[in-house]
């Protein structure tokens, strides 16, 4: 998905476009329709996944919505996060996101004199990011003042609380006007966090995702939409158009990985089957066969799986879908890797379209379908 289809301002979309921000990232595609409408927000997402921008462009755009008339610059958004660092950044965020707004930021934190820090207060500020100790010191001496805050941001939240921020926070919520849009965004959410959201936020929108949604664009992925009946058929079709690479075959249970390999087999396609069942010996054999390239093909459960490592693996196969959409996100990762390139191919039939739909749904993006050859 690009920034265009989410009905950004021109201006954003400008500032974007020179960040060289091509693709919204998944928790950004669920976050900023949400917050583009006011509503709170929980996000749970692991570093790095552009937390900042999915709050910061909600803030931007519904403050430059609105012009504040005359001299004075009340605070409407603030930002509140953990460290001076962390805070730095974001502050360095909203400059770019928002250089072509005419929209007013600035950042404290403490370990620093406060006086360059009070001037830019003094000039008015639309968007305060702060962290919580320097903010409630600057607060008691009457340089800040948040009657005004209509949007506030809790970044880190676990981080916060383990850092024993929890009591300040607690401290400035009730200075804040309580009609106001609360976004709450934590990589992880222990009870801590789970129970200061409760407190915080009013009727959220639960927006997560989980490290392993994040697929390598090294990755092709295929899917097929097929009857359960069809499926082998279908193998056999695929196994043939991907001839001489390395495959790894994925079903769901031991049993049909055995009727597979038995298939396979059958058709004087070499393959082995890996599974819990099997001794350690007869996987270890298995890996070993297509090390030396003896078989192409290796027919495993998600547990067999795990941990095995093939070298040059060019293709994965879901012959059925799995059950967790995370596994998904596992089983096509083993291929792709190092700079390879990678295949995937989704065999998919009816009962299965629910499981689909939640994968597309972590991953953030639709499997594209070819047509299951005749
Ligand atoms: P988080 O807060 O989740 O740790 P950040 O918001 O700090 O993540 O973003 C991590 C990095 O990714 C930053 O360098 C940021 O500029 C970049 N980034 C964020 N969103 C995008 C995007 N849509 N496309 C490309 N890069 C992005
Ligand atoms: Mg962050």
């Amino acid at each position: 998905m690009t920034f265009k289809e989410l009905n950004i301002s021109r201006s954003v979309m400008k500032a974007l476009e020179e960040k060289k921000y091509a693709l919204v990232t998944p928790i950004q595609q669920q976050a900023i329709p949400v917050g583009l409408t006011g509503r709170d927000i929980l996000g749970i997402a692991q570093t790095g996944t552009g937390k900042t921008a999915a709050f910061a462009i909600p803030i931007i755009e519904q403050l430059a919505a609105v012009s504040i008339k005359g001299g004075s610059c009340p605070i409407r958004a603030l930002i509140l996060t953990p460290t001076r660092e962390l805070a730095i950044q974001i502050d360095e965020a909203f400059t770019d996101y928002g250089k072509y707004t005419r929209l007013r930021h600035t950042v404290i934190y403490g370990g620093v004199p406060q006086n360059s820090q009070v001037r830019m207060l003094k000039s008015g500020v639309d968007i305060l990011i702060a962290t919580p100790g320097r903010l409630l010191d600057l607060i008691k001496q009457g340089f800040v003042h948040l009657q005004s805050v209509t949007h506030l941001v809790l970044d880190e939240a676990d981080r916060m609380l383990d850092m024993g921020f929890i009591h300040d926070v607690r401290t400035l919520v009730p200075m804040l006007p309580k009609e106001r849009q609360t976004m709450l965004f934590s990589a992880t959410m222990p009870a801590g966090v789970e129970k200061i959201s409760k407190t915080l936020l009013r009727n959220p929108k639960k927006v997560e995702v989980t490290p392993e949604a994040s697929v390598v664009d090294t990755i092709e992925q295929n899917l097929f939409m097929v009857e359960k009946m069809n499926k082998i058929g279908l193998l056999l079709n695929v196994l043939d158009s991907q001839y001489g690479k390395s495959v790894l075959i994925f079903s769901r249970t031991k049993h049909g990985a055995d009727k597979i390999a038995k298939t396979l087999n059958q058709h004087k396609i070499r393959c082995e089957a890996i599974h819990g069942n099997k001794s350690q010996n007869a996987r270890q054999t298995a890996l070993k066969d297509m090390k030396t390239g003896r078989i192409h093909i290796i027919v495993a459960t998600d547990i067999a799986a795990r941990g095995i490592d093939i070298a040059n693996l060019g293709v994965v196969i879901n012959y059925d879908i799995p059950e967790v959409a995370e596994t998904y996100v596992h089983r096509i990762g083993r291929t792709g890797r190092a700079g390879n390139t990678g295949i995937a191919f989704s065999f998919c039939s009816k009962e299965e379209y629910g499981l689909l739909n939640d994968i597309q749904h972590l991953t953030g993006r639709k499997i594209p379908t070819l047509a299951v050859p005749a």
